[in-house]
């Protein structure tokens, strides 16, 4: 995600006041003990989503049914299970509108039939014996992996009763299982509900005949090794979910345009390649998953389509979420990244998204992001102009306001950061906005923005200089406020990405984030996994780096003193300087010196330091990449006066 006002809010926020204390936090456990203990968080939940909506726009509703598999790969028994009913964040009542603070996201205002909503209908397990094979409601037909098997009419079977923990928020909903589901076992929900998202943008919006639907169904929470992660959905925080299959049936108008994640498989999305896209031919990859046979009729679309609707069935495989957008105005240009296909949908008088611009700008980043991790292991990737301006991401999805490669870049990222490699954003959020970030510069640097981290680094730094800071690594929640965490998570976090690739070298760097892709694709990744990557491809370790950089609020500078140059015996000029460093942060630095550069691995807080060079050194700098997180950087360069004829 990526708001249009961070960048501004980070600069005009960046000399707050400090908002929490200077307590130190425990230190991290050793790599050792951390790698021992990831071999128990080696599972995680399977599940499988079979979907039908139908969109009724002349009442403004999306009805919905969906029958969800869940597979318990956990070792513990499990007697609820949460879901997060993510559009209710955006009405009256919600912990989001009681918490926002900017005027102009006031969903406490909202009045019907402007506010969203996703009400849960009815909601049952389903027996297995519906669908021939087993009896009762678990199974372990999902032992192999797959989650569960069979298929068949979703049969009448024990309704579950809906709690609200949160009440009165309502974007987090507890059903109670009648039989506790344990280890190794699967389940079968069926839930029928009505959603509709808000007029009012925000990661989701209708607008006349626009719907931006990326909250919109029950989507079962995360449960890994710290429980169920069941969190009201709010400002801070954003994605985690589970792995599995969507098989996604949408019943909508005949003229109707559709983008979304996955493949259609049947049905027609109305995309009609317009001259300047630089595909002419549609490539629709409808066999991209053979001919898949969808798990369970949610029983909502019976017969076929009304006069004057259609439907279009869209399966995706590998993915932890599925979101779309419809508007009959879209126009749709196509191209390739190898076997991938970019689709841009786009409504009419976006002048720099036409002529094929959107569709080379994506094509141009996630060529360089293959590059960076791997092969993008999904069949496409989708750019559509949201309602909304900034972006958001969702796997094969990315909703944009606008067609810059700076945005392009940063949402298509996430496909990896996020969608590919799925960390928790409520705990780790800067494990893939800090690297998306971090990234957006990366490509800028290889592309010839000048200086693309100067921002940054400016805002940064005042932080660091005010103490208004909190560690990168909070959990999202915890952090004072949205300028805060987008200060921490973002700028911050991609500038520790940044002094990480310059203090293990650029292609060591490179060979860890292949080495992460490949080791923890379509897998939850912490931030220990990163540091694990890294480690491997430097042989080093890195537990202080990360410990200092992210679970701490330690500041760094350091400083010149005093240079003298004199002629050195053997003949050119020697030239000793003092280094001084302050705060309890520590990195190496590089001095300058002349034409030439050492690297000063001291830990000593004042070094003396000669360095011969064949010229005499016009300056001395400390730090001559600025890469390194400061709270001063005006005391990191001398010139040095050449004495008078
Ligand atoms: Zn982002």
């Amino acid at each position: 995600m990526i708001l249009r006002m961070v960048a501004r809010a980070l600069i005009a926020a960046a000399l707050a006041p400090p908002a929490i204390s200077s307590a130190t936090p425990a230190p991290r456990s050793s790599p050792a003990v951390a790698r021992e203990a990831a071999a128990d968080t080696l599972w995680q939940q399977r599940v499988a989503y079979s979907t039908e909506a139908r969109l009724d726009e002349a009442a403004q509703v999306l009805h919905g049914a969906e029958v969800v598999r869940y597979h318990n790969q956990s070792p513990d028994t499990l007697g609820v299970l949460y879901f997060h009913l993510y559009l209710n964040a955006f009405r009256p009542h919600s912990l989001w509108a009681r918490t926002e603070r900017r005027k102009e996201y006031d969903f406490g205002a909202l009045q019907d039939p402007d506010y969203g909503y996703e009400r849960v209908r009815s909601a049952e397990v389903v027996p297995w014996a519906a669908v021939g094979g087993g009896a009762g409601e678990t199974s372990t037909a999902g032992r192999a992996g797959a989650v569960g098997r069979g298929r068949g009419r979703a049969g009448r079977g024990r309704t579950l009763e809906a709690a609200y923990p949160f009440a009165p928020d309502s974007t987090v909903v507890r059903f109670q299982l009648p039989r506790a589901l344990p280890p190794g076992d699967s389940i079968r929900v069926r839930i029928a509900w009505d959603a509709r998202p808000a007029t009012l943008c925000r990661r989701q919006c209708r607008q006349g005949r626009h719907w931006d639907l990326a909250q919109w169904y029950p989507r079962v929470a995360v449960f890994d090794t710290a429980g169920w992660e069941d969190h009201p959905l709010y400002p801070q925080g954003e994605f985690y979910g589970e792995f599995g299959t969507y098989d996604v049936t949408l019943d909508l108008a005949a003229d109707q345009v559709v983008g979304a994640t996955g493949v259609p498989v049947s049905g027609d999305p109305g995309w009609k390649p317009d001259a300047s896209s630089p595909d002419r031919e549609v490539d629709y990859e409808r066999d991209w998953y053979g001919a898949p046979v969808r798990l369970d009729d949610p029983g909502l679309l019976t017969d076929v389509a009304a006069a004057g609707r259609k439907r279009v069935r869209f399966r995706a495989e590998e993915v932890h979420h599925f979101a779309w957008s419809v508007d009959p105005q879209y126009r749709y240009e196509q191209d390739h990244v190898g076997k991938v296909v970019i689709r841009v949908l786009y409504r009419p008088g976006d002048l720099d998204w036409d002529l094929g611009a959107a569709a080379r700008r994506t094509v141009r980043a996630l060529g360089w992001l293959e590059g960076i991790y791997g092969p993008y292991p999904w069949p496409q990737l989708t750019n559509l102009h949201r309602l909304e301006g900034g972006g958001t991401e969702f796997p094969m999805v990315i909703m944009n306001g606008g067609p810059g490669q700076g945005l392009i870049t940063h949402e298509s990222s996430h496909q990896y950061n996020m969608g590919i490699l799925a960390n928790n954003e409520w705990k780790e959020g800067w494990l893939d906005e800090g690297m998306a970030s971090f990234l957006t510069n990366w490509f800028a640097e290889e592309h010839g923005v000048p200086q693309p981290w100067s921002r940054s680094m400016e805002a940064a730094e005042a932080r660091e200089a005010a103490s208004a800071t909190q560690p990168v690594s909070e959990p999202s929640e915890d952090f004072s406020d949205f300028s805060m965490y987008g200060a921490m998570i973002y700028t911050k976090g991609s500038i520790v990405l940044r002094m990480l690739r310059w203090l293990v070298g650029e292609d060591v760097f490179r060979r860890g984030m292949h080495d992460y892709y490949r080791t923890e694709r379509f897998h939850h990744v912490t931030a220990a996994d990163l540091e694990a990557a890294m480690e491997r491809a430097s042989g080093k370790d890195l537990s202080w780096y990360f410990h200092e950089w992210l679970q701490t609020t330690w500041t760094l500078d350091y400083a010149l003193g005093d240079v003298r140059t004199e002629r050195a015996d053997g003949g050119g000029w020697r030239t000793s300087v003092r280094v001084t460093r302050s705060g309890r942060a520590w990195m190496p630095v590089d001095l300058e010196v002349g034409d030439t550069t050492v690297r000063l691995d001291s830990r000593d807080s004042s070094q003396q330091v000669t360095v011969v060079t064949g010229e005499r050194p016009d300056s001395v700098i400390l730090d001559p990449d600025g890469v390194l997180l400061q709270t001063d950087r005006s005391n990191d360069r001398k010139e040095l006066r050449k004495p008078g004829p």
